[in-house]
Formats: C-alpha cells, sequence, structure tokens
C-alpha cells in the first residue's frame, strides 16, 4: 500500500479525511485490475482478515465535473445502490467512503477479467453466449423487480469470476456485473442530464430531448451485447469512412440500422436473432421486457443451467 499509494499521499500529506485514514487502516491496497471514466479499481486486502476485494477509488474532482455536485452522498450513490442489491451475478458492495480528494467503494474482488477482453478476440459458440448471456439477464431482471436502472452495460463493466475457456462447457466462470456509477432508481422525474459513457451502447431514445430513465434503456444495451458475443463484432460503428458512407452513429442507432449478414450469422440460430431483434427494438414501448425476456425460447432453451429467475 506504500508503493503504490506513495503518489498520492506526497500529493496531499496533512490533506488526509477521516475517509482516507479510515481506507488506509482497513485495507492494504495493491495493483490495479480496470480502469474506466471515473474510477481506477485496484486488488485490496482487508488487512484484519486478509480477505481479497477490489477497491474503486473515483475521483471527487472528476465526479463533480460530471456531476456537478461535490455532495458525497450524491458520488456514493453508486455504493448505495449497489448495496440495496443481492445477487450472484451482481458485484457485492462491502464499504463506501467518501475521502478528500477520492470516494472509495470496496467491493467483492472479481478475478476473470472483463467479458471484453474475450468478445473482443472471440466471437462465442451459441450456448456459451446463452450461458453468460441468462446470468445477465437474471441479474437485469432482478435490479429492475428493485426498481434499479444499470444504464451502464457494456462488456467493459460486465466481469467475469474465473478464467474463461472456449474449450469447456458450461463455462467454470460467471458473470458478474458492475459499476452502477450512472445508475438510477426509477420513478417519475427520473431525467438523465448530460450524456455519458459510450455512444455504440445507447439506446435510440438517448438521443431525443427528453431523456428518461427507464428500464428499457438496459434491454436495449443487452441486446447489443448479445449481438456482439454471437456476431463477433458491434451492431454499430462510429468509423465513418467516406469510402463506406456509413451514416453517422446516431442516425445508425436511432433507426435500427443493423442487420445479420450470412457471413457472420448463418449458423446462429433464428431464436437468437429474435431477441437479438426483440431487444434491439427502436421503438421502447414495444422493446421486450427483462420478464418478457426470461421466458422468450431462446433463454428457455437454455434452463438446467443454475440460473434462475424470479
Ligand atoms: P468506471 O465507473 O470508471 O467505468 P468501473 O466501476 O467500471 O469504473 O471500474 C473500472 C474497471 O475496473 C472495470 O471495467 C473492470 O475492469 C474493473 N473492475 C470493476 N469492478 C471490479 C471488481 N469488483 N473486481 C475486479 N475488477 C473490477
Ligand atoms: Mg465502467
Amino acid at each position: 500500500f506504500f508503493r503504490l499509494n506513495h503518489e498520492a499521499c506526497t500529493q496531499f500529506v496533512g490533506e488526509m479525511s477521516m475517509g482516507d485514514k479510515f481506507i488506509f487502516q482497513k485495507y492494504t491496497l495493491g495493483d490495479p485490475l480496470g480502469k474506466g471514466n471515473f474510477g481506477i479499481v485496484r486488488e485490496g486486502i482487508v488487512k484484519e482478515t486478509q480477505m481479497p476485494v477490489a477497491v474503486k477509488i473515483i475521483d471527487n474532482v472528476k465526479m463533480v465535473g460530471h456531476s456537478g455536485t461535490t455532495d458525497s452522498t450524491r458520488i456514493l450513490s453508486e455504493f448505495h445502490l449497489m448495496k440495496q442489491l443481492d445477487h450472484p451475478n451482481i458485484v457485492k458492495v462491502f464499504d463506501g467512503v467518501p475521502g478528500s480528494k477520492s470516494t472509495y467503494i470496496v467491493m467483492e474482488l472479481v478475478r476473470g477479467g472483463e467479458l471484453f477482453d474475450i468478445v473482443s478476440r472471440n466471437r462465442l459458440p451459441e450456448q456459451h453466449a446463452r450461458h453468460f448471456f441468462r446470468q445477465m439477464l437474471s441479474a437485469v431482471l432482478y435490479m429492475h423487480q428493485h426498481e434499479i436502472v444499470h444504464r451502464d452495460l457494456k462488456p467493459e463493466n460486465i466481469m467475469l469470476s474465473g478464467p474463461f475457456d472456449l474449450g469447456v462447457y458450461p463455462p467454470t466462470a460467471c458473470v458478474k456485473i458492475t459499476d452502477f456509477g450512472v445508475s438510477r432508481v426509477v420513478g417519475k422525474g427520473t431525467f438523465i442530464g448530460t450524456l455519458c459513457g459510450t455512444p455504440e451502447y445507447f439506446a435510440p431514445e438517448m438521443f431525443g430531448q427528453v431523456r428518461k430513465c427507464t428500464k428499457a434503456l438496459d434491454m436495449w444495451s443487452l441486446g447489443v451485447i448479445l449481438f456482439i458475443m454471437l456476431g463477433g463484432y458491434p451492431p454499430f460503428t462510429s468509423d465513418t469512412d467516406a469510402r463506406t458512407r456509413q451514416p453517422h452513429l446516431m442516425q445508425q442507432i436511432t433507426h435500427g440500422m443493423y442487420s445479420f449478414p450470412d457471413a457472420y450469422w448463418k449458423d446462429i440460430s433464428r431464436d437468437a436473432i429474435n431477441l437479438i431483434m426483440r431487444l434491439m427494438t427502436v421503438d421502447p414501448s414495444k422493446r421486450i421486457t427483462a420478464t418478457e425476456a426470461a421466458v422468450h425460447p431462446w433463454i428457455v432453451a437454455g434452463a438446467g443451467d443454475g440460473t434462475t429467475f424470479s
């Protein structure tokens, strides 16, 4: 911890708040596990029990720039939302602590890396994709039943609990959803202000004037993720190469301009393609819900793998 926090400590010697002290007293911080827009996540150990954890260190200044708030309860909303959730495919949270320069979120350590690392190298065989997708859907159904919208589902925020081997079925690793940084509780008046995140995963209605925070947003993202897992490439891209005359990303998304060319999709089942189309339905009021998706034929066909929907 001394080595890794050296830079930080020298920057604000004498400025450590109670929160910073609490974190450094209780945990030993180790190597970085990953990085996002607002945070860096490091490995950690609970000193007293030697239990390994993951510690997300959010830069308060960046967060203020994003949400316009210095209010630590707003910055900690990620912690408070995660605290309400107890599901095998959602990362568990242990501590949420405001510090002087950073906010710390202490979570369950997930060791298998991001789903992103796998899908950026391989397309998944349909049965593997279904195995992981059923776990994601089970987690999203559970969040939605708790009136929580994740809002940033993408392969970078979906972790695997252990190593993944394409040749092994069923996979020994399971999915763990992380990063509730822009998540919200649904309800009246939950409007989305500034657009942040990765536009490739934005639902069509996010480009509209009035952006309401709805469960349908997550269902669209699940569609994009399933497309990527099965197709091996993203449905929408922002490379606006003049030669390919590809329309602007926003236009591709708002018009639902994706297709299933035979070169990539001829061996994929009709049911899988149908589910992608039901998820990636431009009109959010017609888009499939998590409850409906749980009884979709492609999902039901994977029953008996230990994942349940309730
Ligand atoms: P941001 O809000 O900045 O995107 P994330 O919460 O997504 O931050 O964390 C950044 C990265 O850290 C993730 O993409 C992932 O690689 C890694 N990570 C997040 N949570 C965990 C965890 N519980 N265990 C292991 N690695 C994690
Ligand atoms: Mg992230």
